[in-house]
């Protein structure tokens, strides 16, 4: 019989095969007292174990595919150090000969202390450590138990094809799961802004997350559907749910290589308007992608992802020069390089900062807000923008704006550093346009102040709409409450870029909502002229735009700003449907 289950899709794609469940985090760990005799045997075994979980995580690393992100191999640093660290098995150590405990009980007690510790101090920052210190001892005690190494980390293609689940993935997962060419995978948890999900849609792996059932209803070697669009998954499909599907996914396939044609067309609508159509970028391996969608350069270019998974956080040159390849890659096209969003649920090691015990951390001292509080952090970033402001196109922009003290602070220490630079006889654009990203309700209502003090404006509605809606965006138990459609919204990003259109500069939409197509229209509508998107998205983007007459559109404002809530916008946006949304 047919099983469907739900959970929330976060990178696209429809894929069909065999299921392959790995069990993480419910290893069987044995409790037996050793003899005296035995006690330097099994410290011995417990050494052994971890030089073999060394020896797995290089082997990894020599298998990590040219052009991954520089993140994931840091990541995989990161564990290896652990490995490193004489302190991990000096308590199992102790436990072995002094209460002449089994290693693999030994162990557990150390994993279940350091786990102890990290969750009582409840910070998303250390949450990630905890995660680590799991999946460290973990594969130490897989060696111990002899289990064979996780399937999908052998450097051979037998789960080629294979959808894969799990409670919770690392991007190290991620990574090597696509270069073994894994079909798909499902996670118990997880929200859709975790790295791994942003990783998934990088790499182009249909994916879903927050599916809590999974583990009851499906067993290894199931035959699986996966809609990675509408989060849904079907176990045992009977013969007519296969063949819907794999005509959906032949029809997917067609309609995505069919949109390449659409490459190096001028995003226009019918009726002659001209369109910005940007892309947004997270990890070096976008850029090449940026490129081959043909995007009219980068709108957001998300820099605390160069943050990520290390110990230290980049130094001016480092960044500097990643910035630069970045600009000479695009050439003469804008780069808008984002200033570091780090904190809620971006906490990273390589901010150089302990977690903060913020209850609410997506209210707490996140982006700008920590940069001024941190200039150690942010004056090398503004550095490196400013002088890589000399190669190219670039544009800074400041995430998380809610005060105009916020904008005033910042543009101090771009003149300040400016003063600096030239004084050092060092090269930058003196004119480098600094914007900023409309994206708490407080900017939004005010954004005509905030656009008399700034070149260009950036409508983030993942956060907008988090703020706006008082839910947690990586809260999955809230998500049914996240309506880009909601009037209060609407009404937001309206007016901010009307105070653009008032204040003579131009307005963006960075956000998710500027990549679904189903609001393309309703921006267009609602005046938008920029668009910043993932480059998967772009092309059907543009797409839509191309099929737009901005005539008709004006009646669709109208009337979606008059509605009273967001199942009557949903409702006028379908009576104004195009035939090339007919996929979404
Ligand atoms: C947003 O909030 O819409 C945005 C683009 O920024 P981020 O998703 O990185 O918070
Ligand atoms: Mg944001």
């Amino acid at each position: 019989m047919t099983i469907a289950l739900h959970g929330l899709g976060i990178s696209r794609g429809i894929a069909i095969g065999p299921a392959h469940i790995i069990e993480r985090d419910q290893l069987e760990i044995p409790e037996y007292e050793i003899d005296l005799e035995r006690v330097t045997d099994e410290t011995q075994r417990l050494q052994d174990a971890v030089l073999a979980a060394q020896d797995q995580l290089r082997a990894i690393r020599r298998h990590i595919p040219a052009g991954t992100a520089a993140e994931i191999a840091a990541l995989i640093d990161a564990h290896m150090l652990m490995l490193d660290d004489a302190s991990l098995i000096h308590e199992p150590l102790r436990l072995i000969r002094e209460e002449r405990r089994n290693a693999e009980w030994a162990l557990k007690a150390q994993r279940d202390a350091l786990v102890r510790t990290f969750e009582e101090m409840d910070d998303a920052y250390l949450r990630t450590r905890r995660d680590d210190v799991v999946h460290v001892v973990n594969r130490i005690q897989r060696i111990l138990l002899n289990h064979s190494p996780l399937r999908h980390e052998q450097p051979d293609s037998r789960l080629a094809g294979y959808i894969i689940f799990a409670d919770d993935l690392t991007p190290a997962d991620t990574v090597l799961m696509q270069h073994h060419g894994i079909a798909a995978f499902v996670t118990e948890y997880g929200g859709p802004t975790s790295h791994t999900s942003i990783l998934a849609r990088s790499l182009g792996i249909p994916a879903i997350v927050g599916l809590h059932q999974a583990h009851t209803y499906l067993r290894d070697e199931d035959v699986i559907i996966v809609d990675g669009a509408q989060g849904v998954v079907l176990a045992d499909p009977d013969a007519a749910s296969l063949e819907f599907y794999q005509a959906r996914r032949e029809q997917d396939q067609r309609y995505y290589s069919g949109l390449i044609r659409l490459k190096d067309a001028t995003a226009r609508t019918r009726d002659g308007v001209r369109i910005q159509l940007q892309a947004n970028v997270e990890l070096t391996r976008d850029f090449d992608h940026v490129l081959q969608v043909g995007a009219d350069g980068i709108g957001l270019y998300r820099t605390e992802f160069l943050f990520m998974n290390r110990a230290e956080p980049p130094d001016e040159e480092e960044q500097y020069r990643t910035y630069l390849r970045a600009i000479q890659m695009l050439g003469r096209m804008p780069v808008t390089i984002r200033t570091l969003d780090l904190g809620a649920d971006k906490e990273v090691d390589g901010g150089g900062r302990q977690g903060s015990l913020a209850a609410n951390p997506a209210l707490g001292l996140r982006a700008v807000r920590l940069c001024l509080k941190e200039p150690a952090l942010f004056r090398p970033q503004l550095r490196a923008i400013l002088r890589a402001s000399a190669a190219g196109d670039v544009r800074l922009m400041i995430p998380m704006l809610s005060n105009l003290h916020e904008v005033d602070q910042v543009l101090g220490m771009v003149d300040d550093i400016k003063r600096d630079l030239n004084g050092a006889g060092i090269e930058f654009n003196p004119d480098l346009p600094i914007g900023g990203m409309i994206e708490v309700p407080a900017a939004a209502v005010c954004a005509d102040l905030f656009a008399k003090r700034l070149d260009f404006l950036s409508i983030g509605t993942n956060d907008l709409i988090q703020y706006t809606m008082a839910i947690d965006r990586v809260n999955d138990e809230v998500n049914y409450l996240y309506d880009p459609l909601h009037p209060a919204v609407l009404r937001l990003v309206h007016g901010t870029i009307a105070a653009g259109l008032a204040a003579d500069i131009p307005v963006a939409m960075c956000g998710e909502m500027a990549g679904d197509i189903r609001y393309v229209r309703l921006l267009l509508a609602l005046g938008l002229r920029c668009f910043s998107v993932h480059p998967a998205s772009l092309l059907e983007v543009k797409q839509i735009i191309m099929e737009c007459e901005m005539g008709p559109l004006q009646e669709l404002a109208r009337r979606a700003l008059a509605a009273q809530s967001g199942a009557a916008v949903a409702a006028i946006l379908d009576e104004f449907r195009l035939p090339a949304e007919a996929t979404s």
